[in-house]
């Protein structure tokens, strides 16, 4: 670690290591701190893909998308409430992003799609891995092939101001304190799904929520940012995922498929209590009313074999398995005779197209008759946090008066506003790249 450097990046996900590179590139010489031992932050943990408009690989596969729909789509599913200049900076230079990577040769050529969209705009790996991990693991390459120096365990505790402007920053590194000084400064610290009070500040309802964030998910840079003056926005905005496994020390978010194609939840006796289908935000407030005991999926063969993610589930030990459903009913301590009423009475409900106990509609194409039953356990978490730091489209923070503070920069998920109050899948991976080499060239615009 040396004590000077063009610009301290601050977090190794998506948003950081794309800065450094597009920094890089343009003639500056940048540093990455990442604080945990491990890089790459809840970047890793992104399964979809990167959502962009307009771009060759749509074109391949006869896709014909507008920057406008994309624009329109995001702001329906942020209930309006987006920040539009950021949206329309976004969705105009989602396809450059695409073309990007591609030219670093991280290509994106398969699509799929995700909740809210009209078209196939989520770009992924053909492989079809997960986007997250081999978003990291490709960008890494470029920093490597750079030498770019990035340090893990180091933590910034401080932005430092001379003058008006960010000078730097204060930082702590496994061998004692540091002070570094900069041109300009990144925050690319993601977001704070794992810090519980500053959560319970802004969502006292959500304070005791487990999450499927990374532990280093604390929300620092915002809370840096807040030292030095920048704005907040959209702090209460956050987004709980109604199905997460979290009986390990590893919070495992369980997809919607299960659901789609057929499982039903049920209370700790074994009964249902909600349109297992309603919108995420419904099917939470369901479960949270059972009292803190979460709730059970349960399914048969028939639905694990259109799921393939539920093998992986079940490897890993999150899946209970009983021959018959009072065998299930035992093993997960549910109520077996309630449980035997509930699936045959779900199953009338499927045979008769009409679920008059709670009104669902979809996902009630296959019945619950095929042995082996499984049972997963599951609550919500906390998924994402949408607010954070003020920033106009050049990636400046803002003030309280919406003035830039000079100096400072910041991207991914540690910014508020893009995403209104519910995000897109696919949208914080695009935000991470987009963002990212935007902060890249403002830096060295403000640097010249
Ligand atoms: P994004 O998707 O916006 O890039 P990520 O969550 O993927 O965000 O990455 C943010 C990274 O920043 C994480 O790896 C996190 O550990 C790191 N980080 C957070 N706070 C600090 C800090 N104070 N000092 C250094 N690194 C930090």
């Amino acid at each position: 670690l040396k004590p000077n450097y063009d610009v301290v990046i601050i977090g190794s996900g998506g948003a950081g290591l794309t800065a450094a590179i597009q920094a890089y590139e343009l003639g500056l010489n940048p540093v990455i701190l990442e604080k945990m031992p491990k890089i790459g932050g809840n970047t890793t943990r992104a399964s979809s893909g990167m959502n962009a408009a307009e771009t060759n690989v749509q074109l391949h596969h006869h896709i014909v998308d507008s920057f406008g729909d994309f624009y329109g789509e995001t702001l329906k599913g942020g209930g309006g409430m987006n920040n539009q200049a950021l949206l329309k900076f976004f969705t105009e230079h989602s396809a450059l992003a695409i073309d990007w990577l591609a030219d670093h040769g991280i290509k994106l050529d398969d699509l799929t799609i995700t909740g809210g969209m009209s078209v196939m705009r989520t770009h992924r790996p053909s492989s079809m891995a997960p986007i997250g991990g081999f978003l990291v693991t490709e960008l890494l390459k470029q920093v490597a092939a750079a030498q770019l120096p990035l340090f893990t365990d180091v933590k910034v505790d401080e932005l430092i101001v001379e003058a008006g402007k960010i000078s730097g920053v204060k930082a702590t590194t496994p061998d004692g304190a540091v002070t570094i000084t900069a041109g300009a400064v990144l925050l690319a610290t993601g977001g704070f799904g794992a810090n519980k009070a500053l959560l319970g500040q802004y969502r006292d309802d959500l304070k005791n929520y487990q999450t499927t964030n990374q532990p280093g998910a604390t929300g620092d840079g915002i809370l840096l940012a807040q030292a030095v003056g920048a704005k907040l926005v959209d702090m209460d905005q956050v987004q709980v995922h109604p199905t997460v496994q979290q009986d390990t020390d590893h919070a495992y978010l369980i997809g919607e498929a299960v659901r789609g194609e057929g499982a039903i939840l049920v209370n700790n006796q074994g009964a249902r209590f909600v349109n297992e289908l309603d919108t995420r935000k419904n099917v939470t407030a369901a479960i949270d009313q059972l009292g803190g005991t979460g709730a059970y999926l349960i399914f048969d063969r028939g639905i694990r074999d259109r799921v393939k993610a539920v093998e992986f589930y079940d490897h890993i030990g999150l899946v209970k398995t009983g021959a018959d459903l009072e065998t299930l009913a035992t093993e997960t301590g549910l109520d077996a005779a309630t449980l035997k009423q509930t699936v045959a009475d779900w199953n009338q409900a499927v045979a008769n197209h009409n679920d008059a106990a709670f009104n669902r509609t979809t996902g009630m194409d296959r019945d619950i008759a095929a042995g082996p039953f499984y049972s997963i356990h599951i609550a919500p978490a906390v998924h994402y946090t949408m607010g954070g730091i003020a920033i106009n489209p050049a990636t400046q923070v803002l003030n309280q008066d919406e003035r830039p503070i000079a100096g400072l920069f910041a991207a991914g998920e540690v910014v508020g506003g893009l995403h209104g109050n519910n995000r897109i899948g696919g949208n914080s991976i695009a935000e991470t790249v987009i963002f990212g080499r935007q902060a890249g060239q403002q830096m060295f615009k403000y640097l010249q």
